[in-house]
């Protein structure tokens, strides 16, 4: 049983060029038993800080952490019943593969017997028996990321933490290791905190995720809601792919005025919006929500609009295309059968009852 809860978490680092560098600001949440959860945003916003921080390699500056009701403010990594597993994997390069797996145990002073029963235990889940005598520089890529997670697993700690564990794998291998992960993650019945920068591994893996952007905690939600619901603007372009289009407008009554075309706003969604009523906001469309009129076969009355097509790209069963909307690009996602092509003129309907309204400032 553990949970990992972080109560008002401050991080600051002594840089000597920036001077304090805060890399995690009052950040809380937590992790339930047993949940995957992934810390997602970009490079620096503070994730691998936080992991750190868990693991007990780093000391928070103030604030409290705990890991399963216990407070580990001051408790020693090794005391922490935790398992790491690094980007680079971290393996003894000296050593067989067998011996890497065994050298945490060992330190434990783990008897030699159970050492022995937890490695083959390990690389049967992993499927790594036939490369136990061998060393990490004869493995590929794949196998050492799997060797950094069978020293983990070997370890039968209550929570995981995994920092950016498939970022050196090629993209079909991540593929395959997400799955590997995902599996593994209900068969060992452990917390896994997990960290990436890539929005798709974090919607596949997680069950609830944590927006990260400059040491700020942006939102914690499901990957359904962080969809459907995206708490700002930056979570809202941050997930998804390609990602939601953001136009310029202007909110009066219903009518949502874009440099180019008057849009309708949904009656159901005009309370939700009230406080931008005569502002300036930003209109947030995601790709699949802007379909070709050609695709549909009750034709709209409202929320029509007919741009040039500057380019459209054929993904095979998908086509992206763009177009603009005074300044703004705008990138649309439809099924190949739209048939649209570059430079024509093209009959669009904006699915306004998925659209959002955000504050430009
Ligand atoms: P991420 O893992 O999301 O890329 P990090 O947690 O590594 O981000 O870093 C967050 C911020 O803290 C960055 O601005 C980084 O430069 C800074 N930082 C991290 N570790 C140190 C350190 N040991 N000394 C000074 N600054 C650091
Ligand atoms: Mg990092």
């Amino acid at each position: 049983m553990a949970e990992v809860k972080f109560v008002n978490v401050i991080k600051e680092f002594e840089d000597e060029k920036k001077g304090k560098v805060r890399a995690v600001n009052n950040a809380n949440f937590v992790v339930k038993d047993k949940e995957f959860l992934v810390f997602v945003g970009p490079s620096g916003c503070g994730k691998t800080t936080s992991l750190r921080m868990i693991a007990g390699l780093e000391r928070q500056s103030s604030g409290d952490i705990f890991i399963g009701n216990r407070l580990v403010n001051k408790v020693h990594p090794k005391d922490r019943d935790i398992a790491m597993v690094f980007q680079d994997y971290a393996l003894y390069p000296h050593m067989t593969i067998k011996e890497n797996l065994a050298f945490g145990l060992k330190n434990l002073k783990t008897p030699k017997a159970e050492i022995e029963a937890k490695i083959k235990e390990a690389a049967a889940i992993l499927s790594i028996e036939n490369l136990l005598d061998r060393k990490p520089r004869e493995l590929s890529g794949g196998q050492k990321q799997r060797i950094a997670v069978g020293r983990a697993i070997v370890r039968n700690p209550s929570v995981f933490l995994f920092d950016e564990p498939l970022s050196n794998l090629d993209a079909k291998l991540r593929v395959q290791m997400r799955v590997e992960l995902s599996e593994l993650h209900k068969r060992l019945g452990a917390t896994v905190i997990y960290v990436t920068h890539d929005q798709v591994e974090a919607m596949t893996l997680g069950q609830r995720i944590v927006v990260m952007n400059g040491g700020e905690i942006q939102q914690i939600a499901s990957p359904e809601e962080l969809y459907e619901n995206p708490n700002n603007m930056f979570v809202a372009g941050f997930i998804g792919s390609p990602p939601m289009n953001f136009i310029k407008a202007r909110l009066d009554g219903n009518q949502l005025m874009t440099a180019d075309y008057t849009l309708t706003v949904p009656v159901g969604l005009l309370d939700k919006y009230k406080a931008y009523q005569k502002e300036e906001v930003v209109l947030g469309i995601r790709p699949e929500d802007i379909i070709s009129l050609n695709l549909l076969n009750h034709q709209p009355n409202h929320n029509v609009i007919e741009p040039t097509l500057k380019v459209v790209e054929h993904l095979g069963a998908e086509l992206l295309f763009y177009f603009n909307i005074g300044e703004d690009q705008v990138t649309g996602r439809v099924g190949a059968d739209a048939k649209l092509k570059s430079l024509s003129k093209v009959k669009l309907y904006i699915n306004m009852e998925k659209m959002h309204l955000f504050d430009p400032n």
